[in-house]
Formats: C-alpha cells, structure tokens, sequence
C-alpha cells in the first residue's frame, strides 16, 4: 500500500502566470518584493513591475520572431530580472533553461544544442563562454543577447557589445507590455505544456533537459503554501518575512522559491548575483532577514565558523535546507546560534524530476531528527527494495512518487522518460527517484542512501557519465568509471581509471585534461585510482558498489 499525504489540496486549473499574477491586468502589490541588496532603494521589483516587465519582454520576443514552444536559455548569475527572463518566457508560450553560470563553453554548447534554443542571454561575464558555446553550435550572434552586471540598469539603458545586442533590445514598450495578454490554457494543455528544462542527470547518464509544465509548477506551489498554512503564525510570519537569495535560480530550488513561492506571498527576498559567505551574513544582518533559505554546505559553515558570531542574526526565525544530506548534530550547533528554541532547523527534500520539492515538514512539528518531514499534499509514495517489493516501516527502501508535481519527462529523451516513470495497473504514473530511505511510525522520511549513480558536490549536481565521457577521450585511457567519495559529510568525484597497455598517465595529467573541459564542482577532488580493469556486469555495466567498497575500505 502506498504511503499517502495526510493532506489533500485542490490544484486550481490554471497557467502559472495567471496563478502567479492572477490575469494580465488585476492590481497587485507595489511594495519592494525581488531586490538587488547592492541598491535595495532603486533597483528592485514589485508584483506590479515584475509582471509588466514580463509583460514586456513576452511581447518582445514574440515580435523578435520567437514562436510558442521556442526554448530561452539563460546564462547568468542571479539577478532581479532573472524571475522577468522566466515569466516572460512562459506568458509568451515559450520554454525557459537556465545554465550553470560557472559552465566552461563546452557544458554550455551541449545545453544550447540540447534545448535547441532560439535565444541565448548571457550576462557580461559570461559573454565571452557563451560567445565560444554559441560558435561551437553554430549559433548565429544575432541570436545572443547581453546584460550588464550593473544590475540597476541592467534592463534600461545598457549597450551592445559588437553584434550581441544588449537585451534590453527585446523588449516591448510600457504600453505594449501592459496590453499584452498571455494565453489562458485548456486543462489538458495545463498537464502538457512545458514552462521549463531544468537540467538533471536524474538516476542515470548524462544532464537532461526535465520538462517542468504548467501544472507541475502550480501544483507544487499550492502544496507549499497549503503546507506553511498549517502554521497558527502564518499570517504574523508571513507579514514580517524577509528572505536572501543566494541559491542559484536555474537551479529547480532557487527558480521554485524566489521566482514563485516567495513572490506570491508577497516575501520581499533580496538576489545575490552569487554565494559569498560574509556578504552573504553581512546582508542576513542588515536587511533582518527572517527566513534562511539554506544547502547543507551552508549550514555547515554557519554552525562551524566563527565568523557568523560576529553578525547579528536575530531576526531569524526560521531555517529550511535541502538539496543534499545533512546530519543532526550541524543542526543543532546551528540552532545554538539562537536563543533556545527559537530556531528550528527543518530539511525537505526534493528533485529537479519533482519540479523542486515533495516532503517537508509540518510547521506545527519541531524537527529532532535527519527526517526531511513528511510527504507534501497530495503525494503518494512507494518504499521497494531491489526486488520491487514493498519494505516494512522502519526498512529501507528506494522512494518512488506518485503526484501532480512530477516532470512531463525528459526533453528528447523517450529512453531516459520510460527508465525513470513507470505507469502501474490503476493507470498511475511513479518517478523512479533513485533515493533511498525509511520511514517512522509517523510517516516520516529519512534519507539513507543514494542508489542511483548521481553525485552531489556542494548541493551541485555532477553527472558520472559525463565524466566518464570526458575521460575516454583522454589517449592513454582504456575504462574509466567515477563515483562519489563521501568524506566528514562531503562528496568528492573521484575516477577509476585502467590505462591502456604500454602507454602512461598520471593523475596530474589526468586533472589539467578534465580541468579545462568541466566547471569546477566538477573537477576530481575526490582524486584518480588506476587499476587493472573496471569492475563490469556481463551486460557492460559498471559496478559502482564495489569502488564504493573499496573506497569505504580505504
Ligand atoms: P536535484 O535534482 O539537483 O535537486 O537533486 C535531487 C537529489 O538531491 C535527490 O534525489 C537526493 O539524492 C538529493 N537530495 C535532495 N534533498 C535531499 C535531502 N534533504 N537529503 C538528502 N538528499 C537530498
């Protein structure tokens, strides 16, 4: 029997701008809502402006020849118009993928050829990897476009560089913005059209684009809010909140929380362009910020460092964390950081598959334990050991979901779609998560164990075929498999590498070839093995479990 949400919440029938904005033209909030915290009185949005400029830059793009299910990829750190590049691209019937703004030019080609995009827009940093990505696909420049990293004028007066317009340049005047109306969608195209391709390797091979629709959005953003509802300070909490951006938004977690959960509960949340950590306190501190938005990195150099002493932290109220395992005690060494008992520390876990998150917990519960809570409205849940039987409470199992917030599938990728969802006898479709957990005698999840190949470095995912890829290319390399090395609670990509007979390598060649080819949460700092030969099944599939072993051993 599967494993069932307490809860039951109804998913309005709508598309996510309407659900965000309500229709193009209701009055909504005028308050400072996504703020650059470098010019917090000058550079910020309101609802009000956030849906007009998105407004604006769908009408934009439409007249710029873009066409409904175009892709827009997006490659930048954050900024106050990242949310508007998103909005704007799904009001005009397109799709948004955000890249990893630490990618070299050769992980941003494949995601550019990956999604097919009909435009790129980069940040000035970046340009110049994305100019080379752009080249290595044959993108024509004029399809690329810029912002300057001031972000205050970042969508006014900024300038071109060469033939890459600056963005600014695709977007529609004030009064057009305002009478552009996006279209309202039936229920079954509410189910099928796709609003994003966040990139995941999921449970097995290289990044995919994860086909996040309309209702996918919708329902996890109903879950959540049904779930804060539960809370008897709500409203209190929720008047006073204050939250800091520096999660990455092309990522599922930073792109659920700051451009649509946050935003329609009207949470003033102050963008970091990227993570520093004393900026990052520096601004907790100054801008009284309530709710910390945190990965398990984070929570680690918080409690450890004394640093974050120095800062006055006291309107933190409440602390969330995912993306990664986090152990008990860092919670509690954080949770000291406050007079006792008020801050609890509460993980939840999600997936890019689950357009961000499916367990977390009740508000009205303290957390004491690892547990990531309990399943989100309206999920169900299946706990199978190797042999697809369901385990007892208490045992470990893989975790199998069953929701309206799991991915359409994988963009081009009907292989990777069938392997990962499975559709049982009633007609329900399950997304074969790769987590393993068990549950207590309240339905709570803890996470154990990762079968799927997936490793995890600093919250990012990193991809072990991809690497494997990589290290084939390499002359001297016969076999190569990577797995994840966990040392004091951290992932390291590490390589097992069998060289071919009569040629040499050694491991510093092996890190100045893959250096310059992978961003770097990439790169082997989990170090290289050489060996005789890479354990393989007959079928060619590498057994991972025994270099864990041997791993573990050493
Ligand atoms: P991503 O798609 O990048 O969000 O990565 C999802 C994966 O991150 C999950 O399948 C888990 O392996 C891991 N993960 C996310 N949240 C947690 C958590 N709270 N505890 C342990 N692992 C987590």
């Amino acid at each position: 029997m599967p494993i069932k949400s307490r809860w039951t919440v109804d998913i309005p029938d709508i598309s996510l701008p309407t659900f965000l904005f309500g229709s193009p033209t209701v009055d909504l909030p005028t308050t400072p809502l996504i703020i650059d915290p470098r010019a917090p009185d000058d550079a910020y949005l309101t609802m009000t402006t956030y849906r007009l400029w998105a407004q604006r830059f769908a009408a934009g793009l439409l007249r710029n020849g873009f066409q409904k299910g175009d892709r827009l990829l997006l490659f930048s750190g954050n900024t106050i118009f990242f949310p508007v590049i998103i909005m704007g691209t799904i009001m005009a019937g397109g799709i948004f993928s955000g890249a990893n703004p630490s990618y070299v030019p050769r992980e941003l080609a494949y995601q550019l050829k990956d999604t097919g995009a009909r435009f790129l827009i980069t940040s000035e940093a970046s340009l110049d990897t994305a100019l080379e990505a752009a080249q290595m696909v044959g993108v024509d420049k004029s399809r690329l476009f810029a912002f300057d990293d001031g972000l205050a004028t970042a969508a006014g007066q900024g300038k071109n560089h060469g033939e890459v317009r600056h963005w600014s340049t695709l977007l529609a005047s004030e009064a057009e913005g305002k009478a552009y109306a996006w279209p309202e969608l039936s229920s079954e195209e509410l189910d099928h059209t796709s609003c994003t391709l966040n990139y995941s390797s999921g449970t097995t091979g290289v990044p995919k684009g994860v086909e996040i629709t309309h209702r996918n959005y919708v329902a996890n953003s109903v879950q959540i809010q049904y779930q804060n509802r539960l809370d008897p300070d709500f409203e209190a909490v929720t008047a006073r909140a204050k939250l800091l951006c520096f999660l990455p938004m092309y990522h599922a977690y930073g792109l659920t929380v700051f451009t649509l959960n946050a935003a329609i509960e009207n949470i003033p949340s102050y963008i970091m362009n990227k993570f520093d950590f004393v900026t990052m306190l520096e601004y907790v501190e100054r801008f009284r910020i309530s709710f910390l938005v945190l990965v398990p990195p984070v929570v680690v150099a918080m409690a450890k460092s004394p640093l974050t002493k120095k800062y006055d932290l006291s309107a933190v109220e409440r602390v969330g964390c995912g993306a990664a395992p986090l152990g008990r005690e860092v919670c509690v060494e954080l949770e000291k950081l406050w007079p006792q008992g008020v801050v609890n520390v509460k993980q939840g876990w999600g997936m890019t598959e689950l357009t961000c998150s499916a367990m977390g917990w009740d508000p009205t519960h303290t957390s004491e334990s690892f547990s990531v809570g309990e399943l989100n409205a309206n999920c169900e849940a299946l706990l199978l050991d190797d042999s697809g039987s369901e385990v007892s409470q208490g045992e470990r199992g893989e975790i199998w979901i069953s929701a309206p917030n799991v991915m359409k599938g994988y963009w081009n990728k009907p292989e990777a779609t069938a392997e990962t969802l499975t559709t049982d006898k009633q007609g329900k479709i399950w997304l074969k998560t790769g987590d393993i957990a068990y549950i207590d005698d309240q339905n709570r999840f803890y996470i154990v164990d990762r079968k799927k190949e997936l490793i995890k470095v600093k919250g990012n995912q990193v991809a072990p075929a991809e690497l494997e890829a990589l290290l084939l290319d390499l002359d001297p390399v016969a076999d190569a498999a990577v797995i994840g090395v966990s040392i004091e609670d951290e992932e390291y990509p590490r390589a097992y590498i069998q060289v071919k007979e009569g040629q040499t390598l050694t491991e510093a060649q092996v890190h100045e070839f893959m250096n310059k080819r992978v961003a770097f949460h990439k790169r082997l700092t989990g170090g290289v093995r050489f060996i005789d030969a890479i354990p393989k099944n007959p079928s060619g599939k590498i057994l991972r479990k025994i270099l864990k072993d041997a791993a573990n051993a050493e």
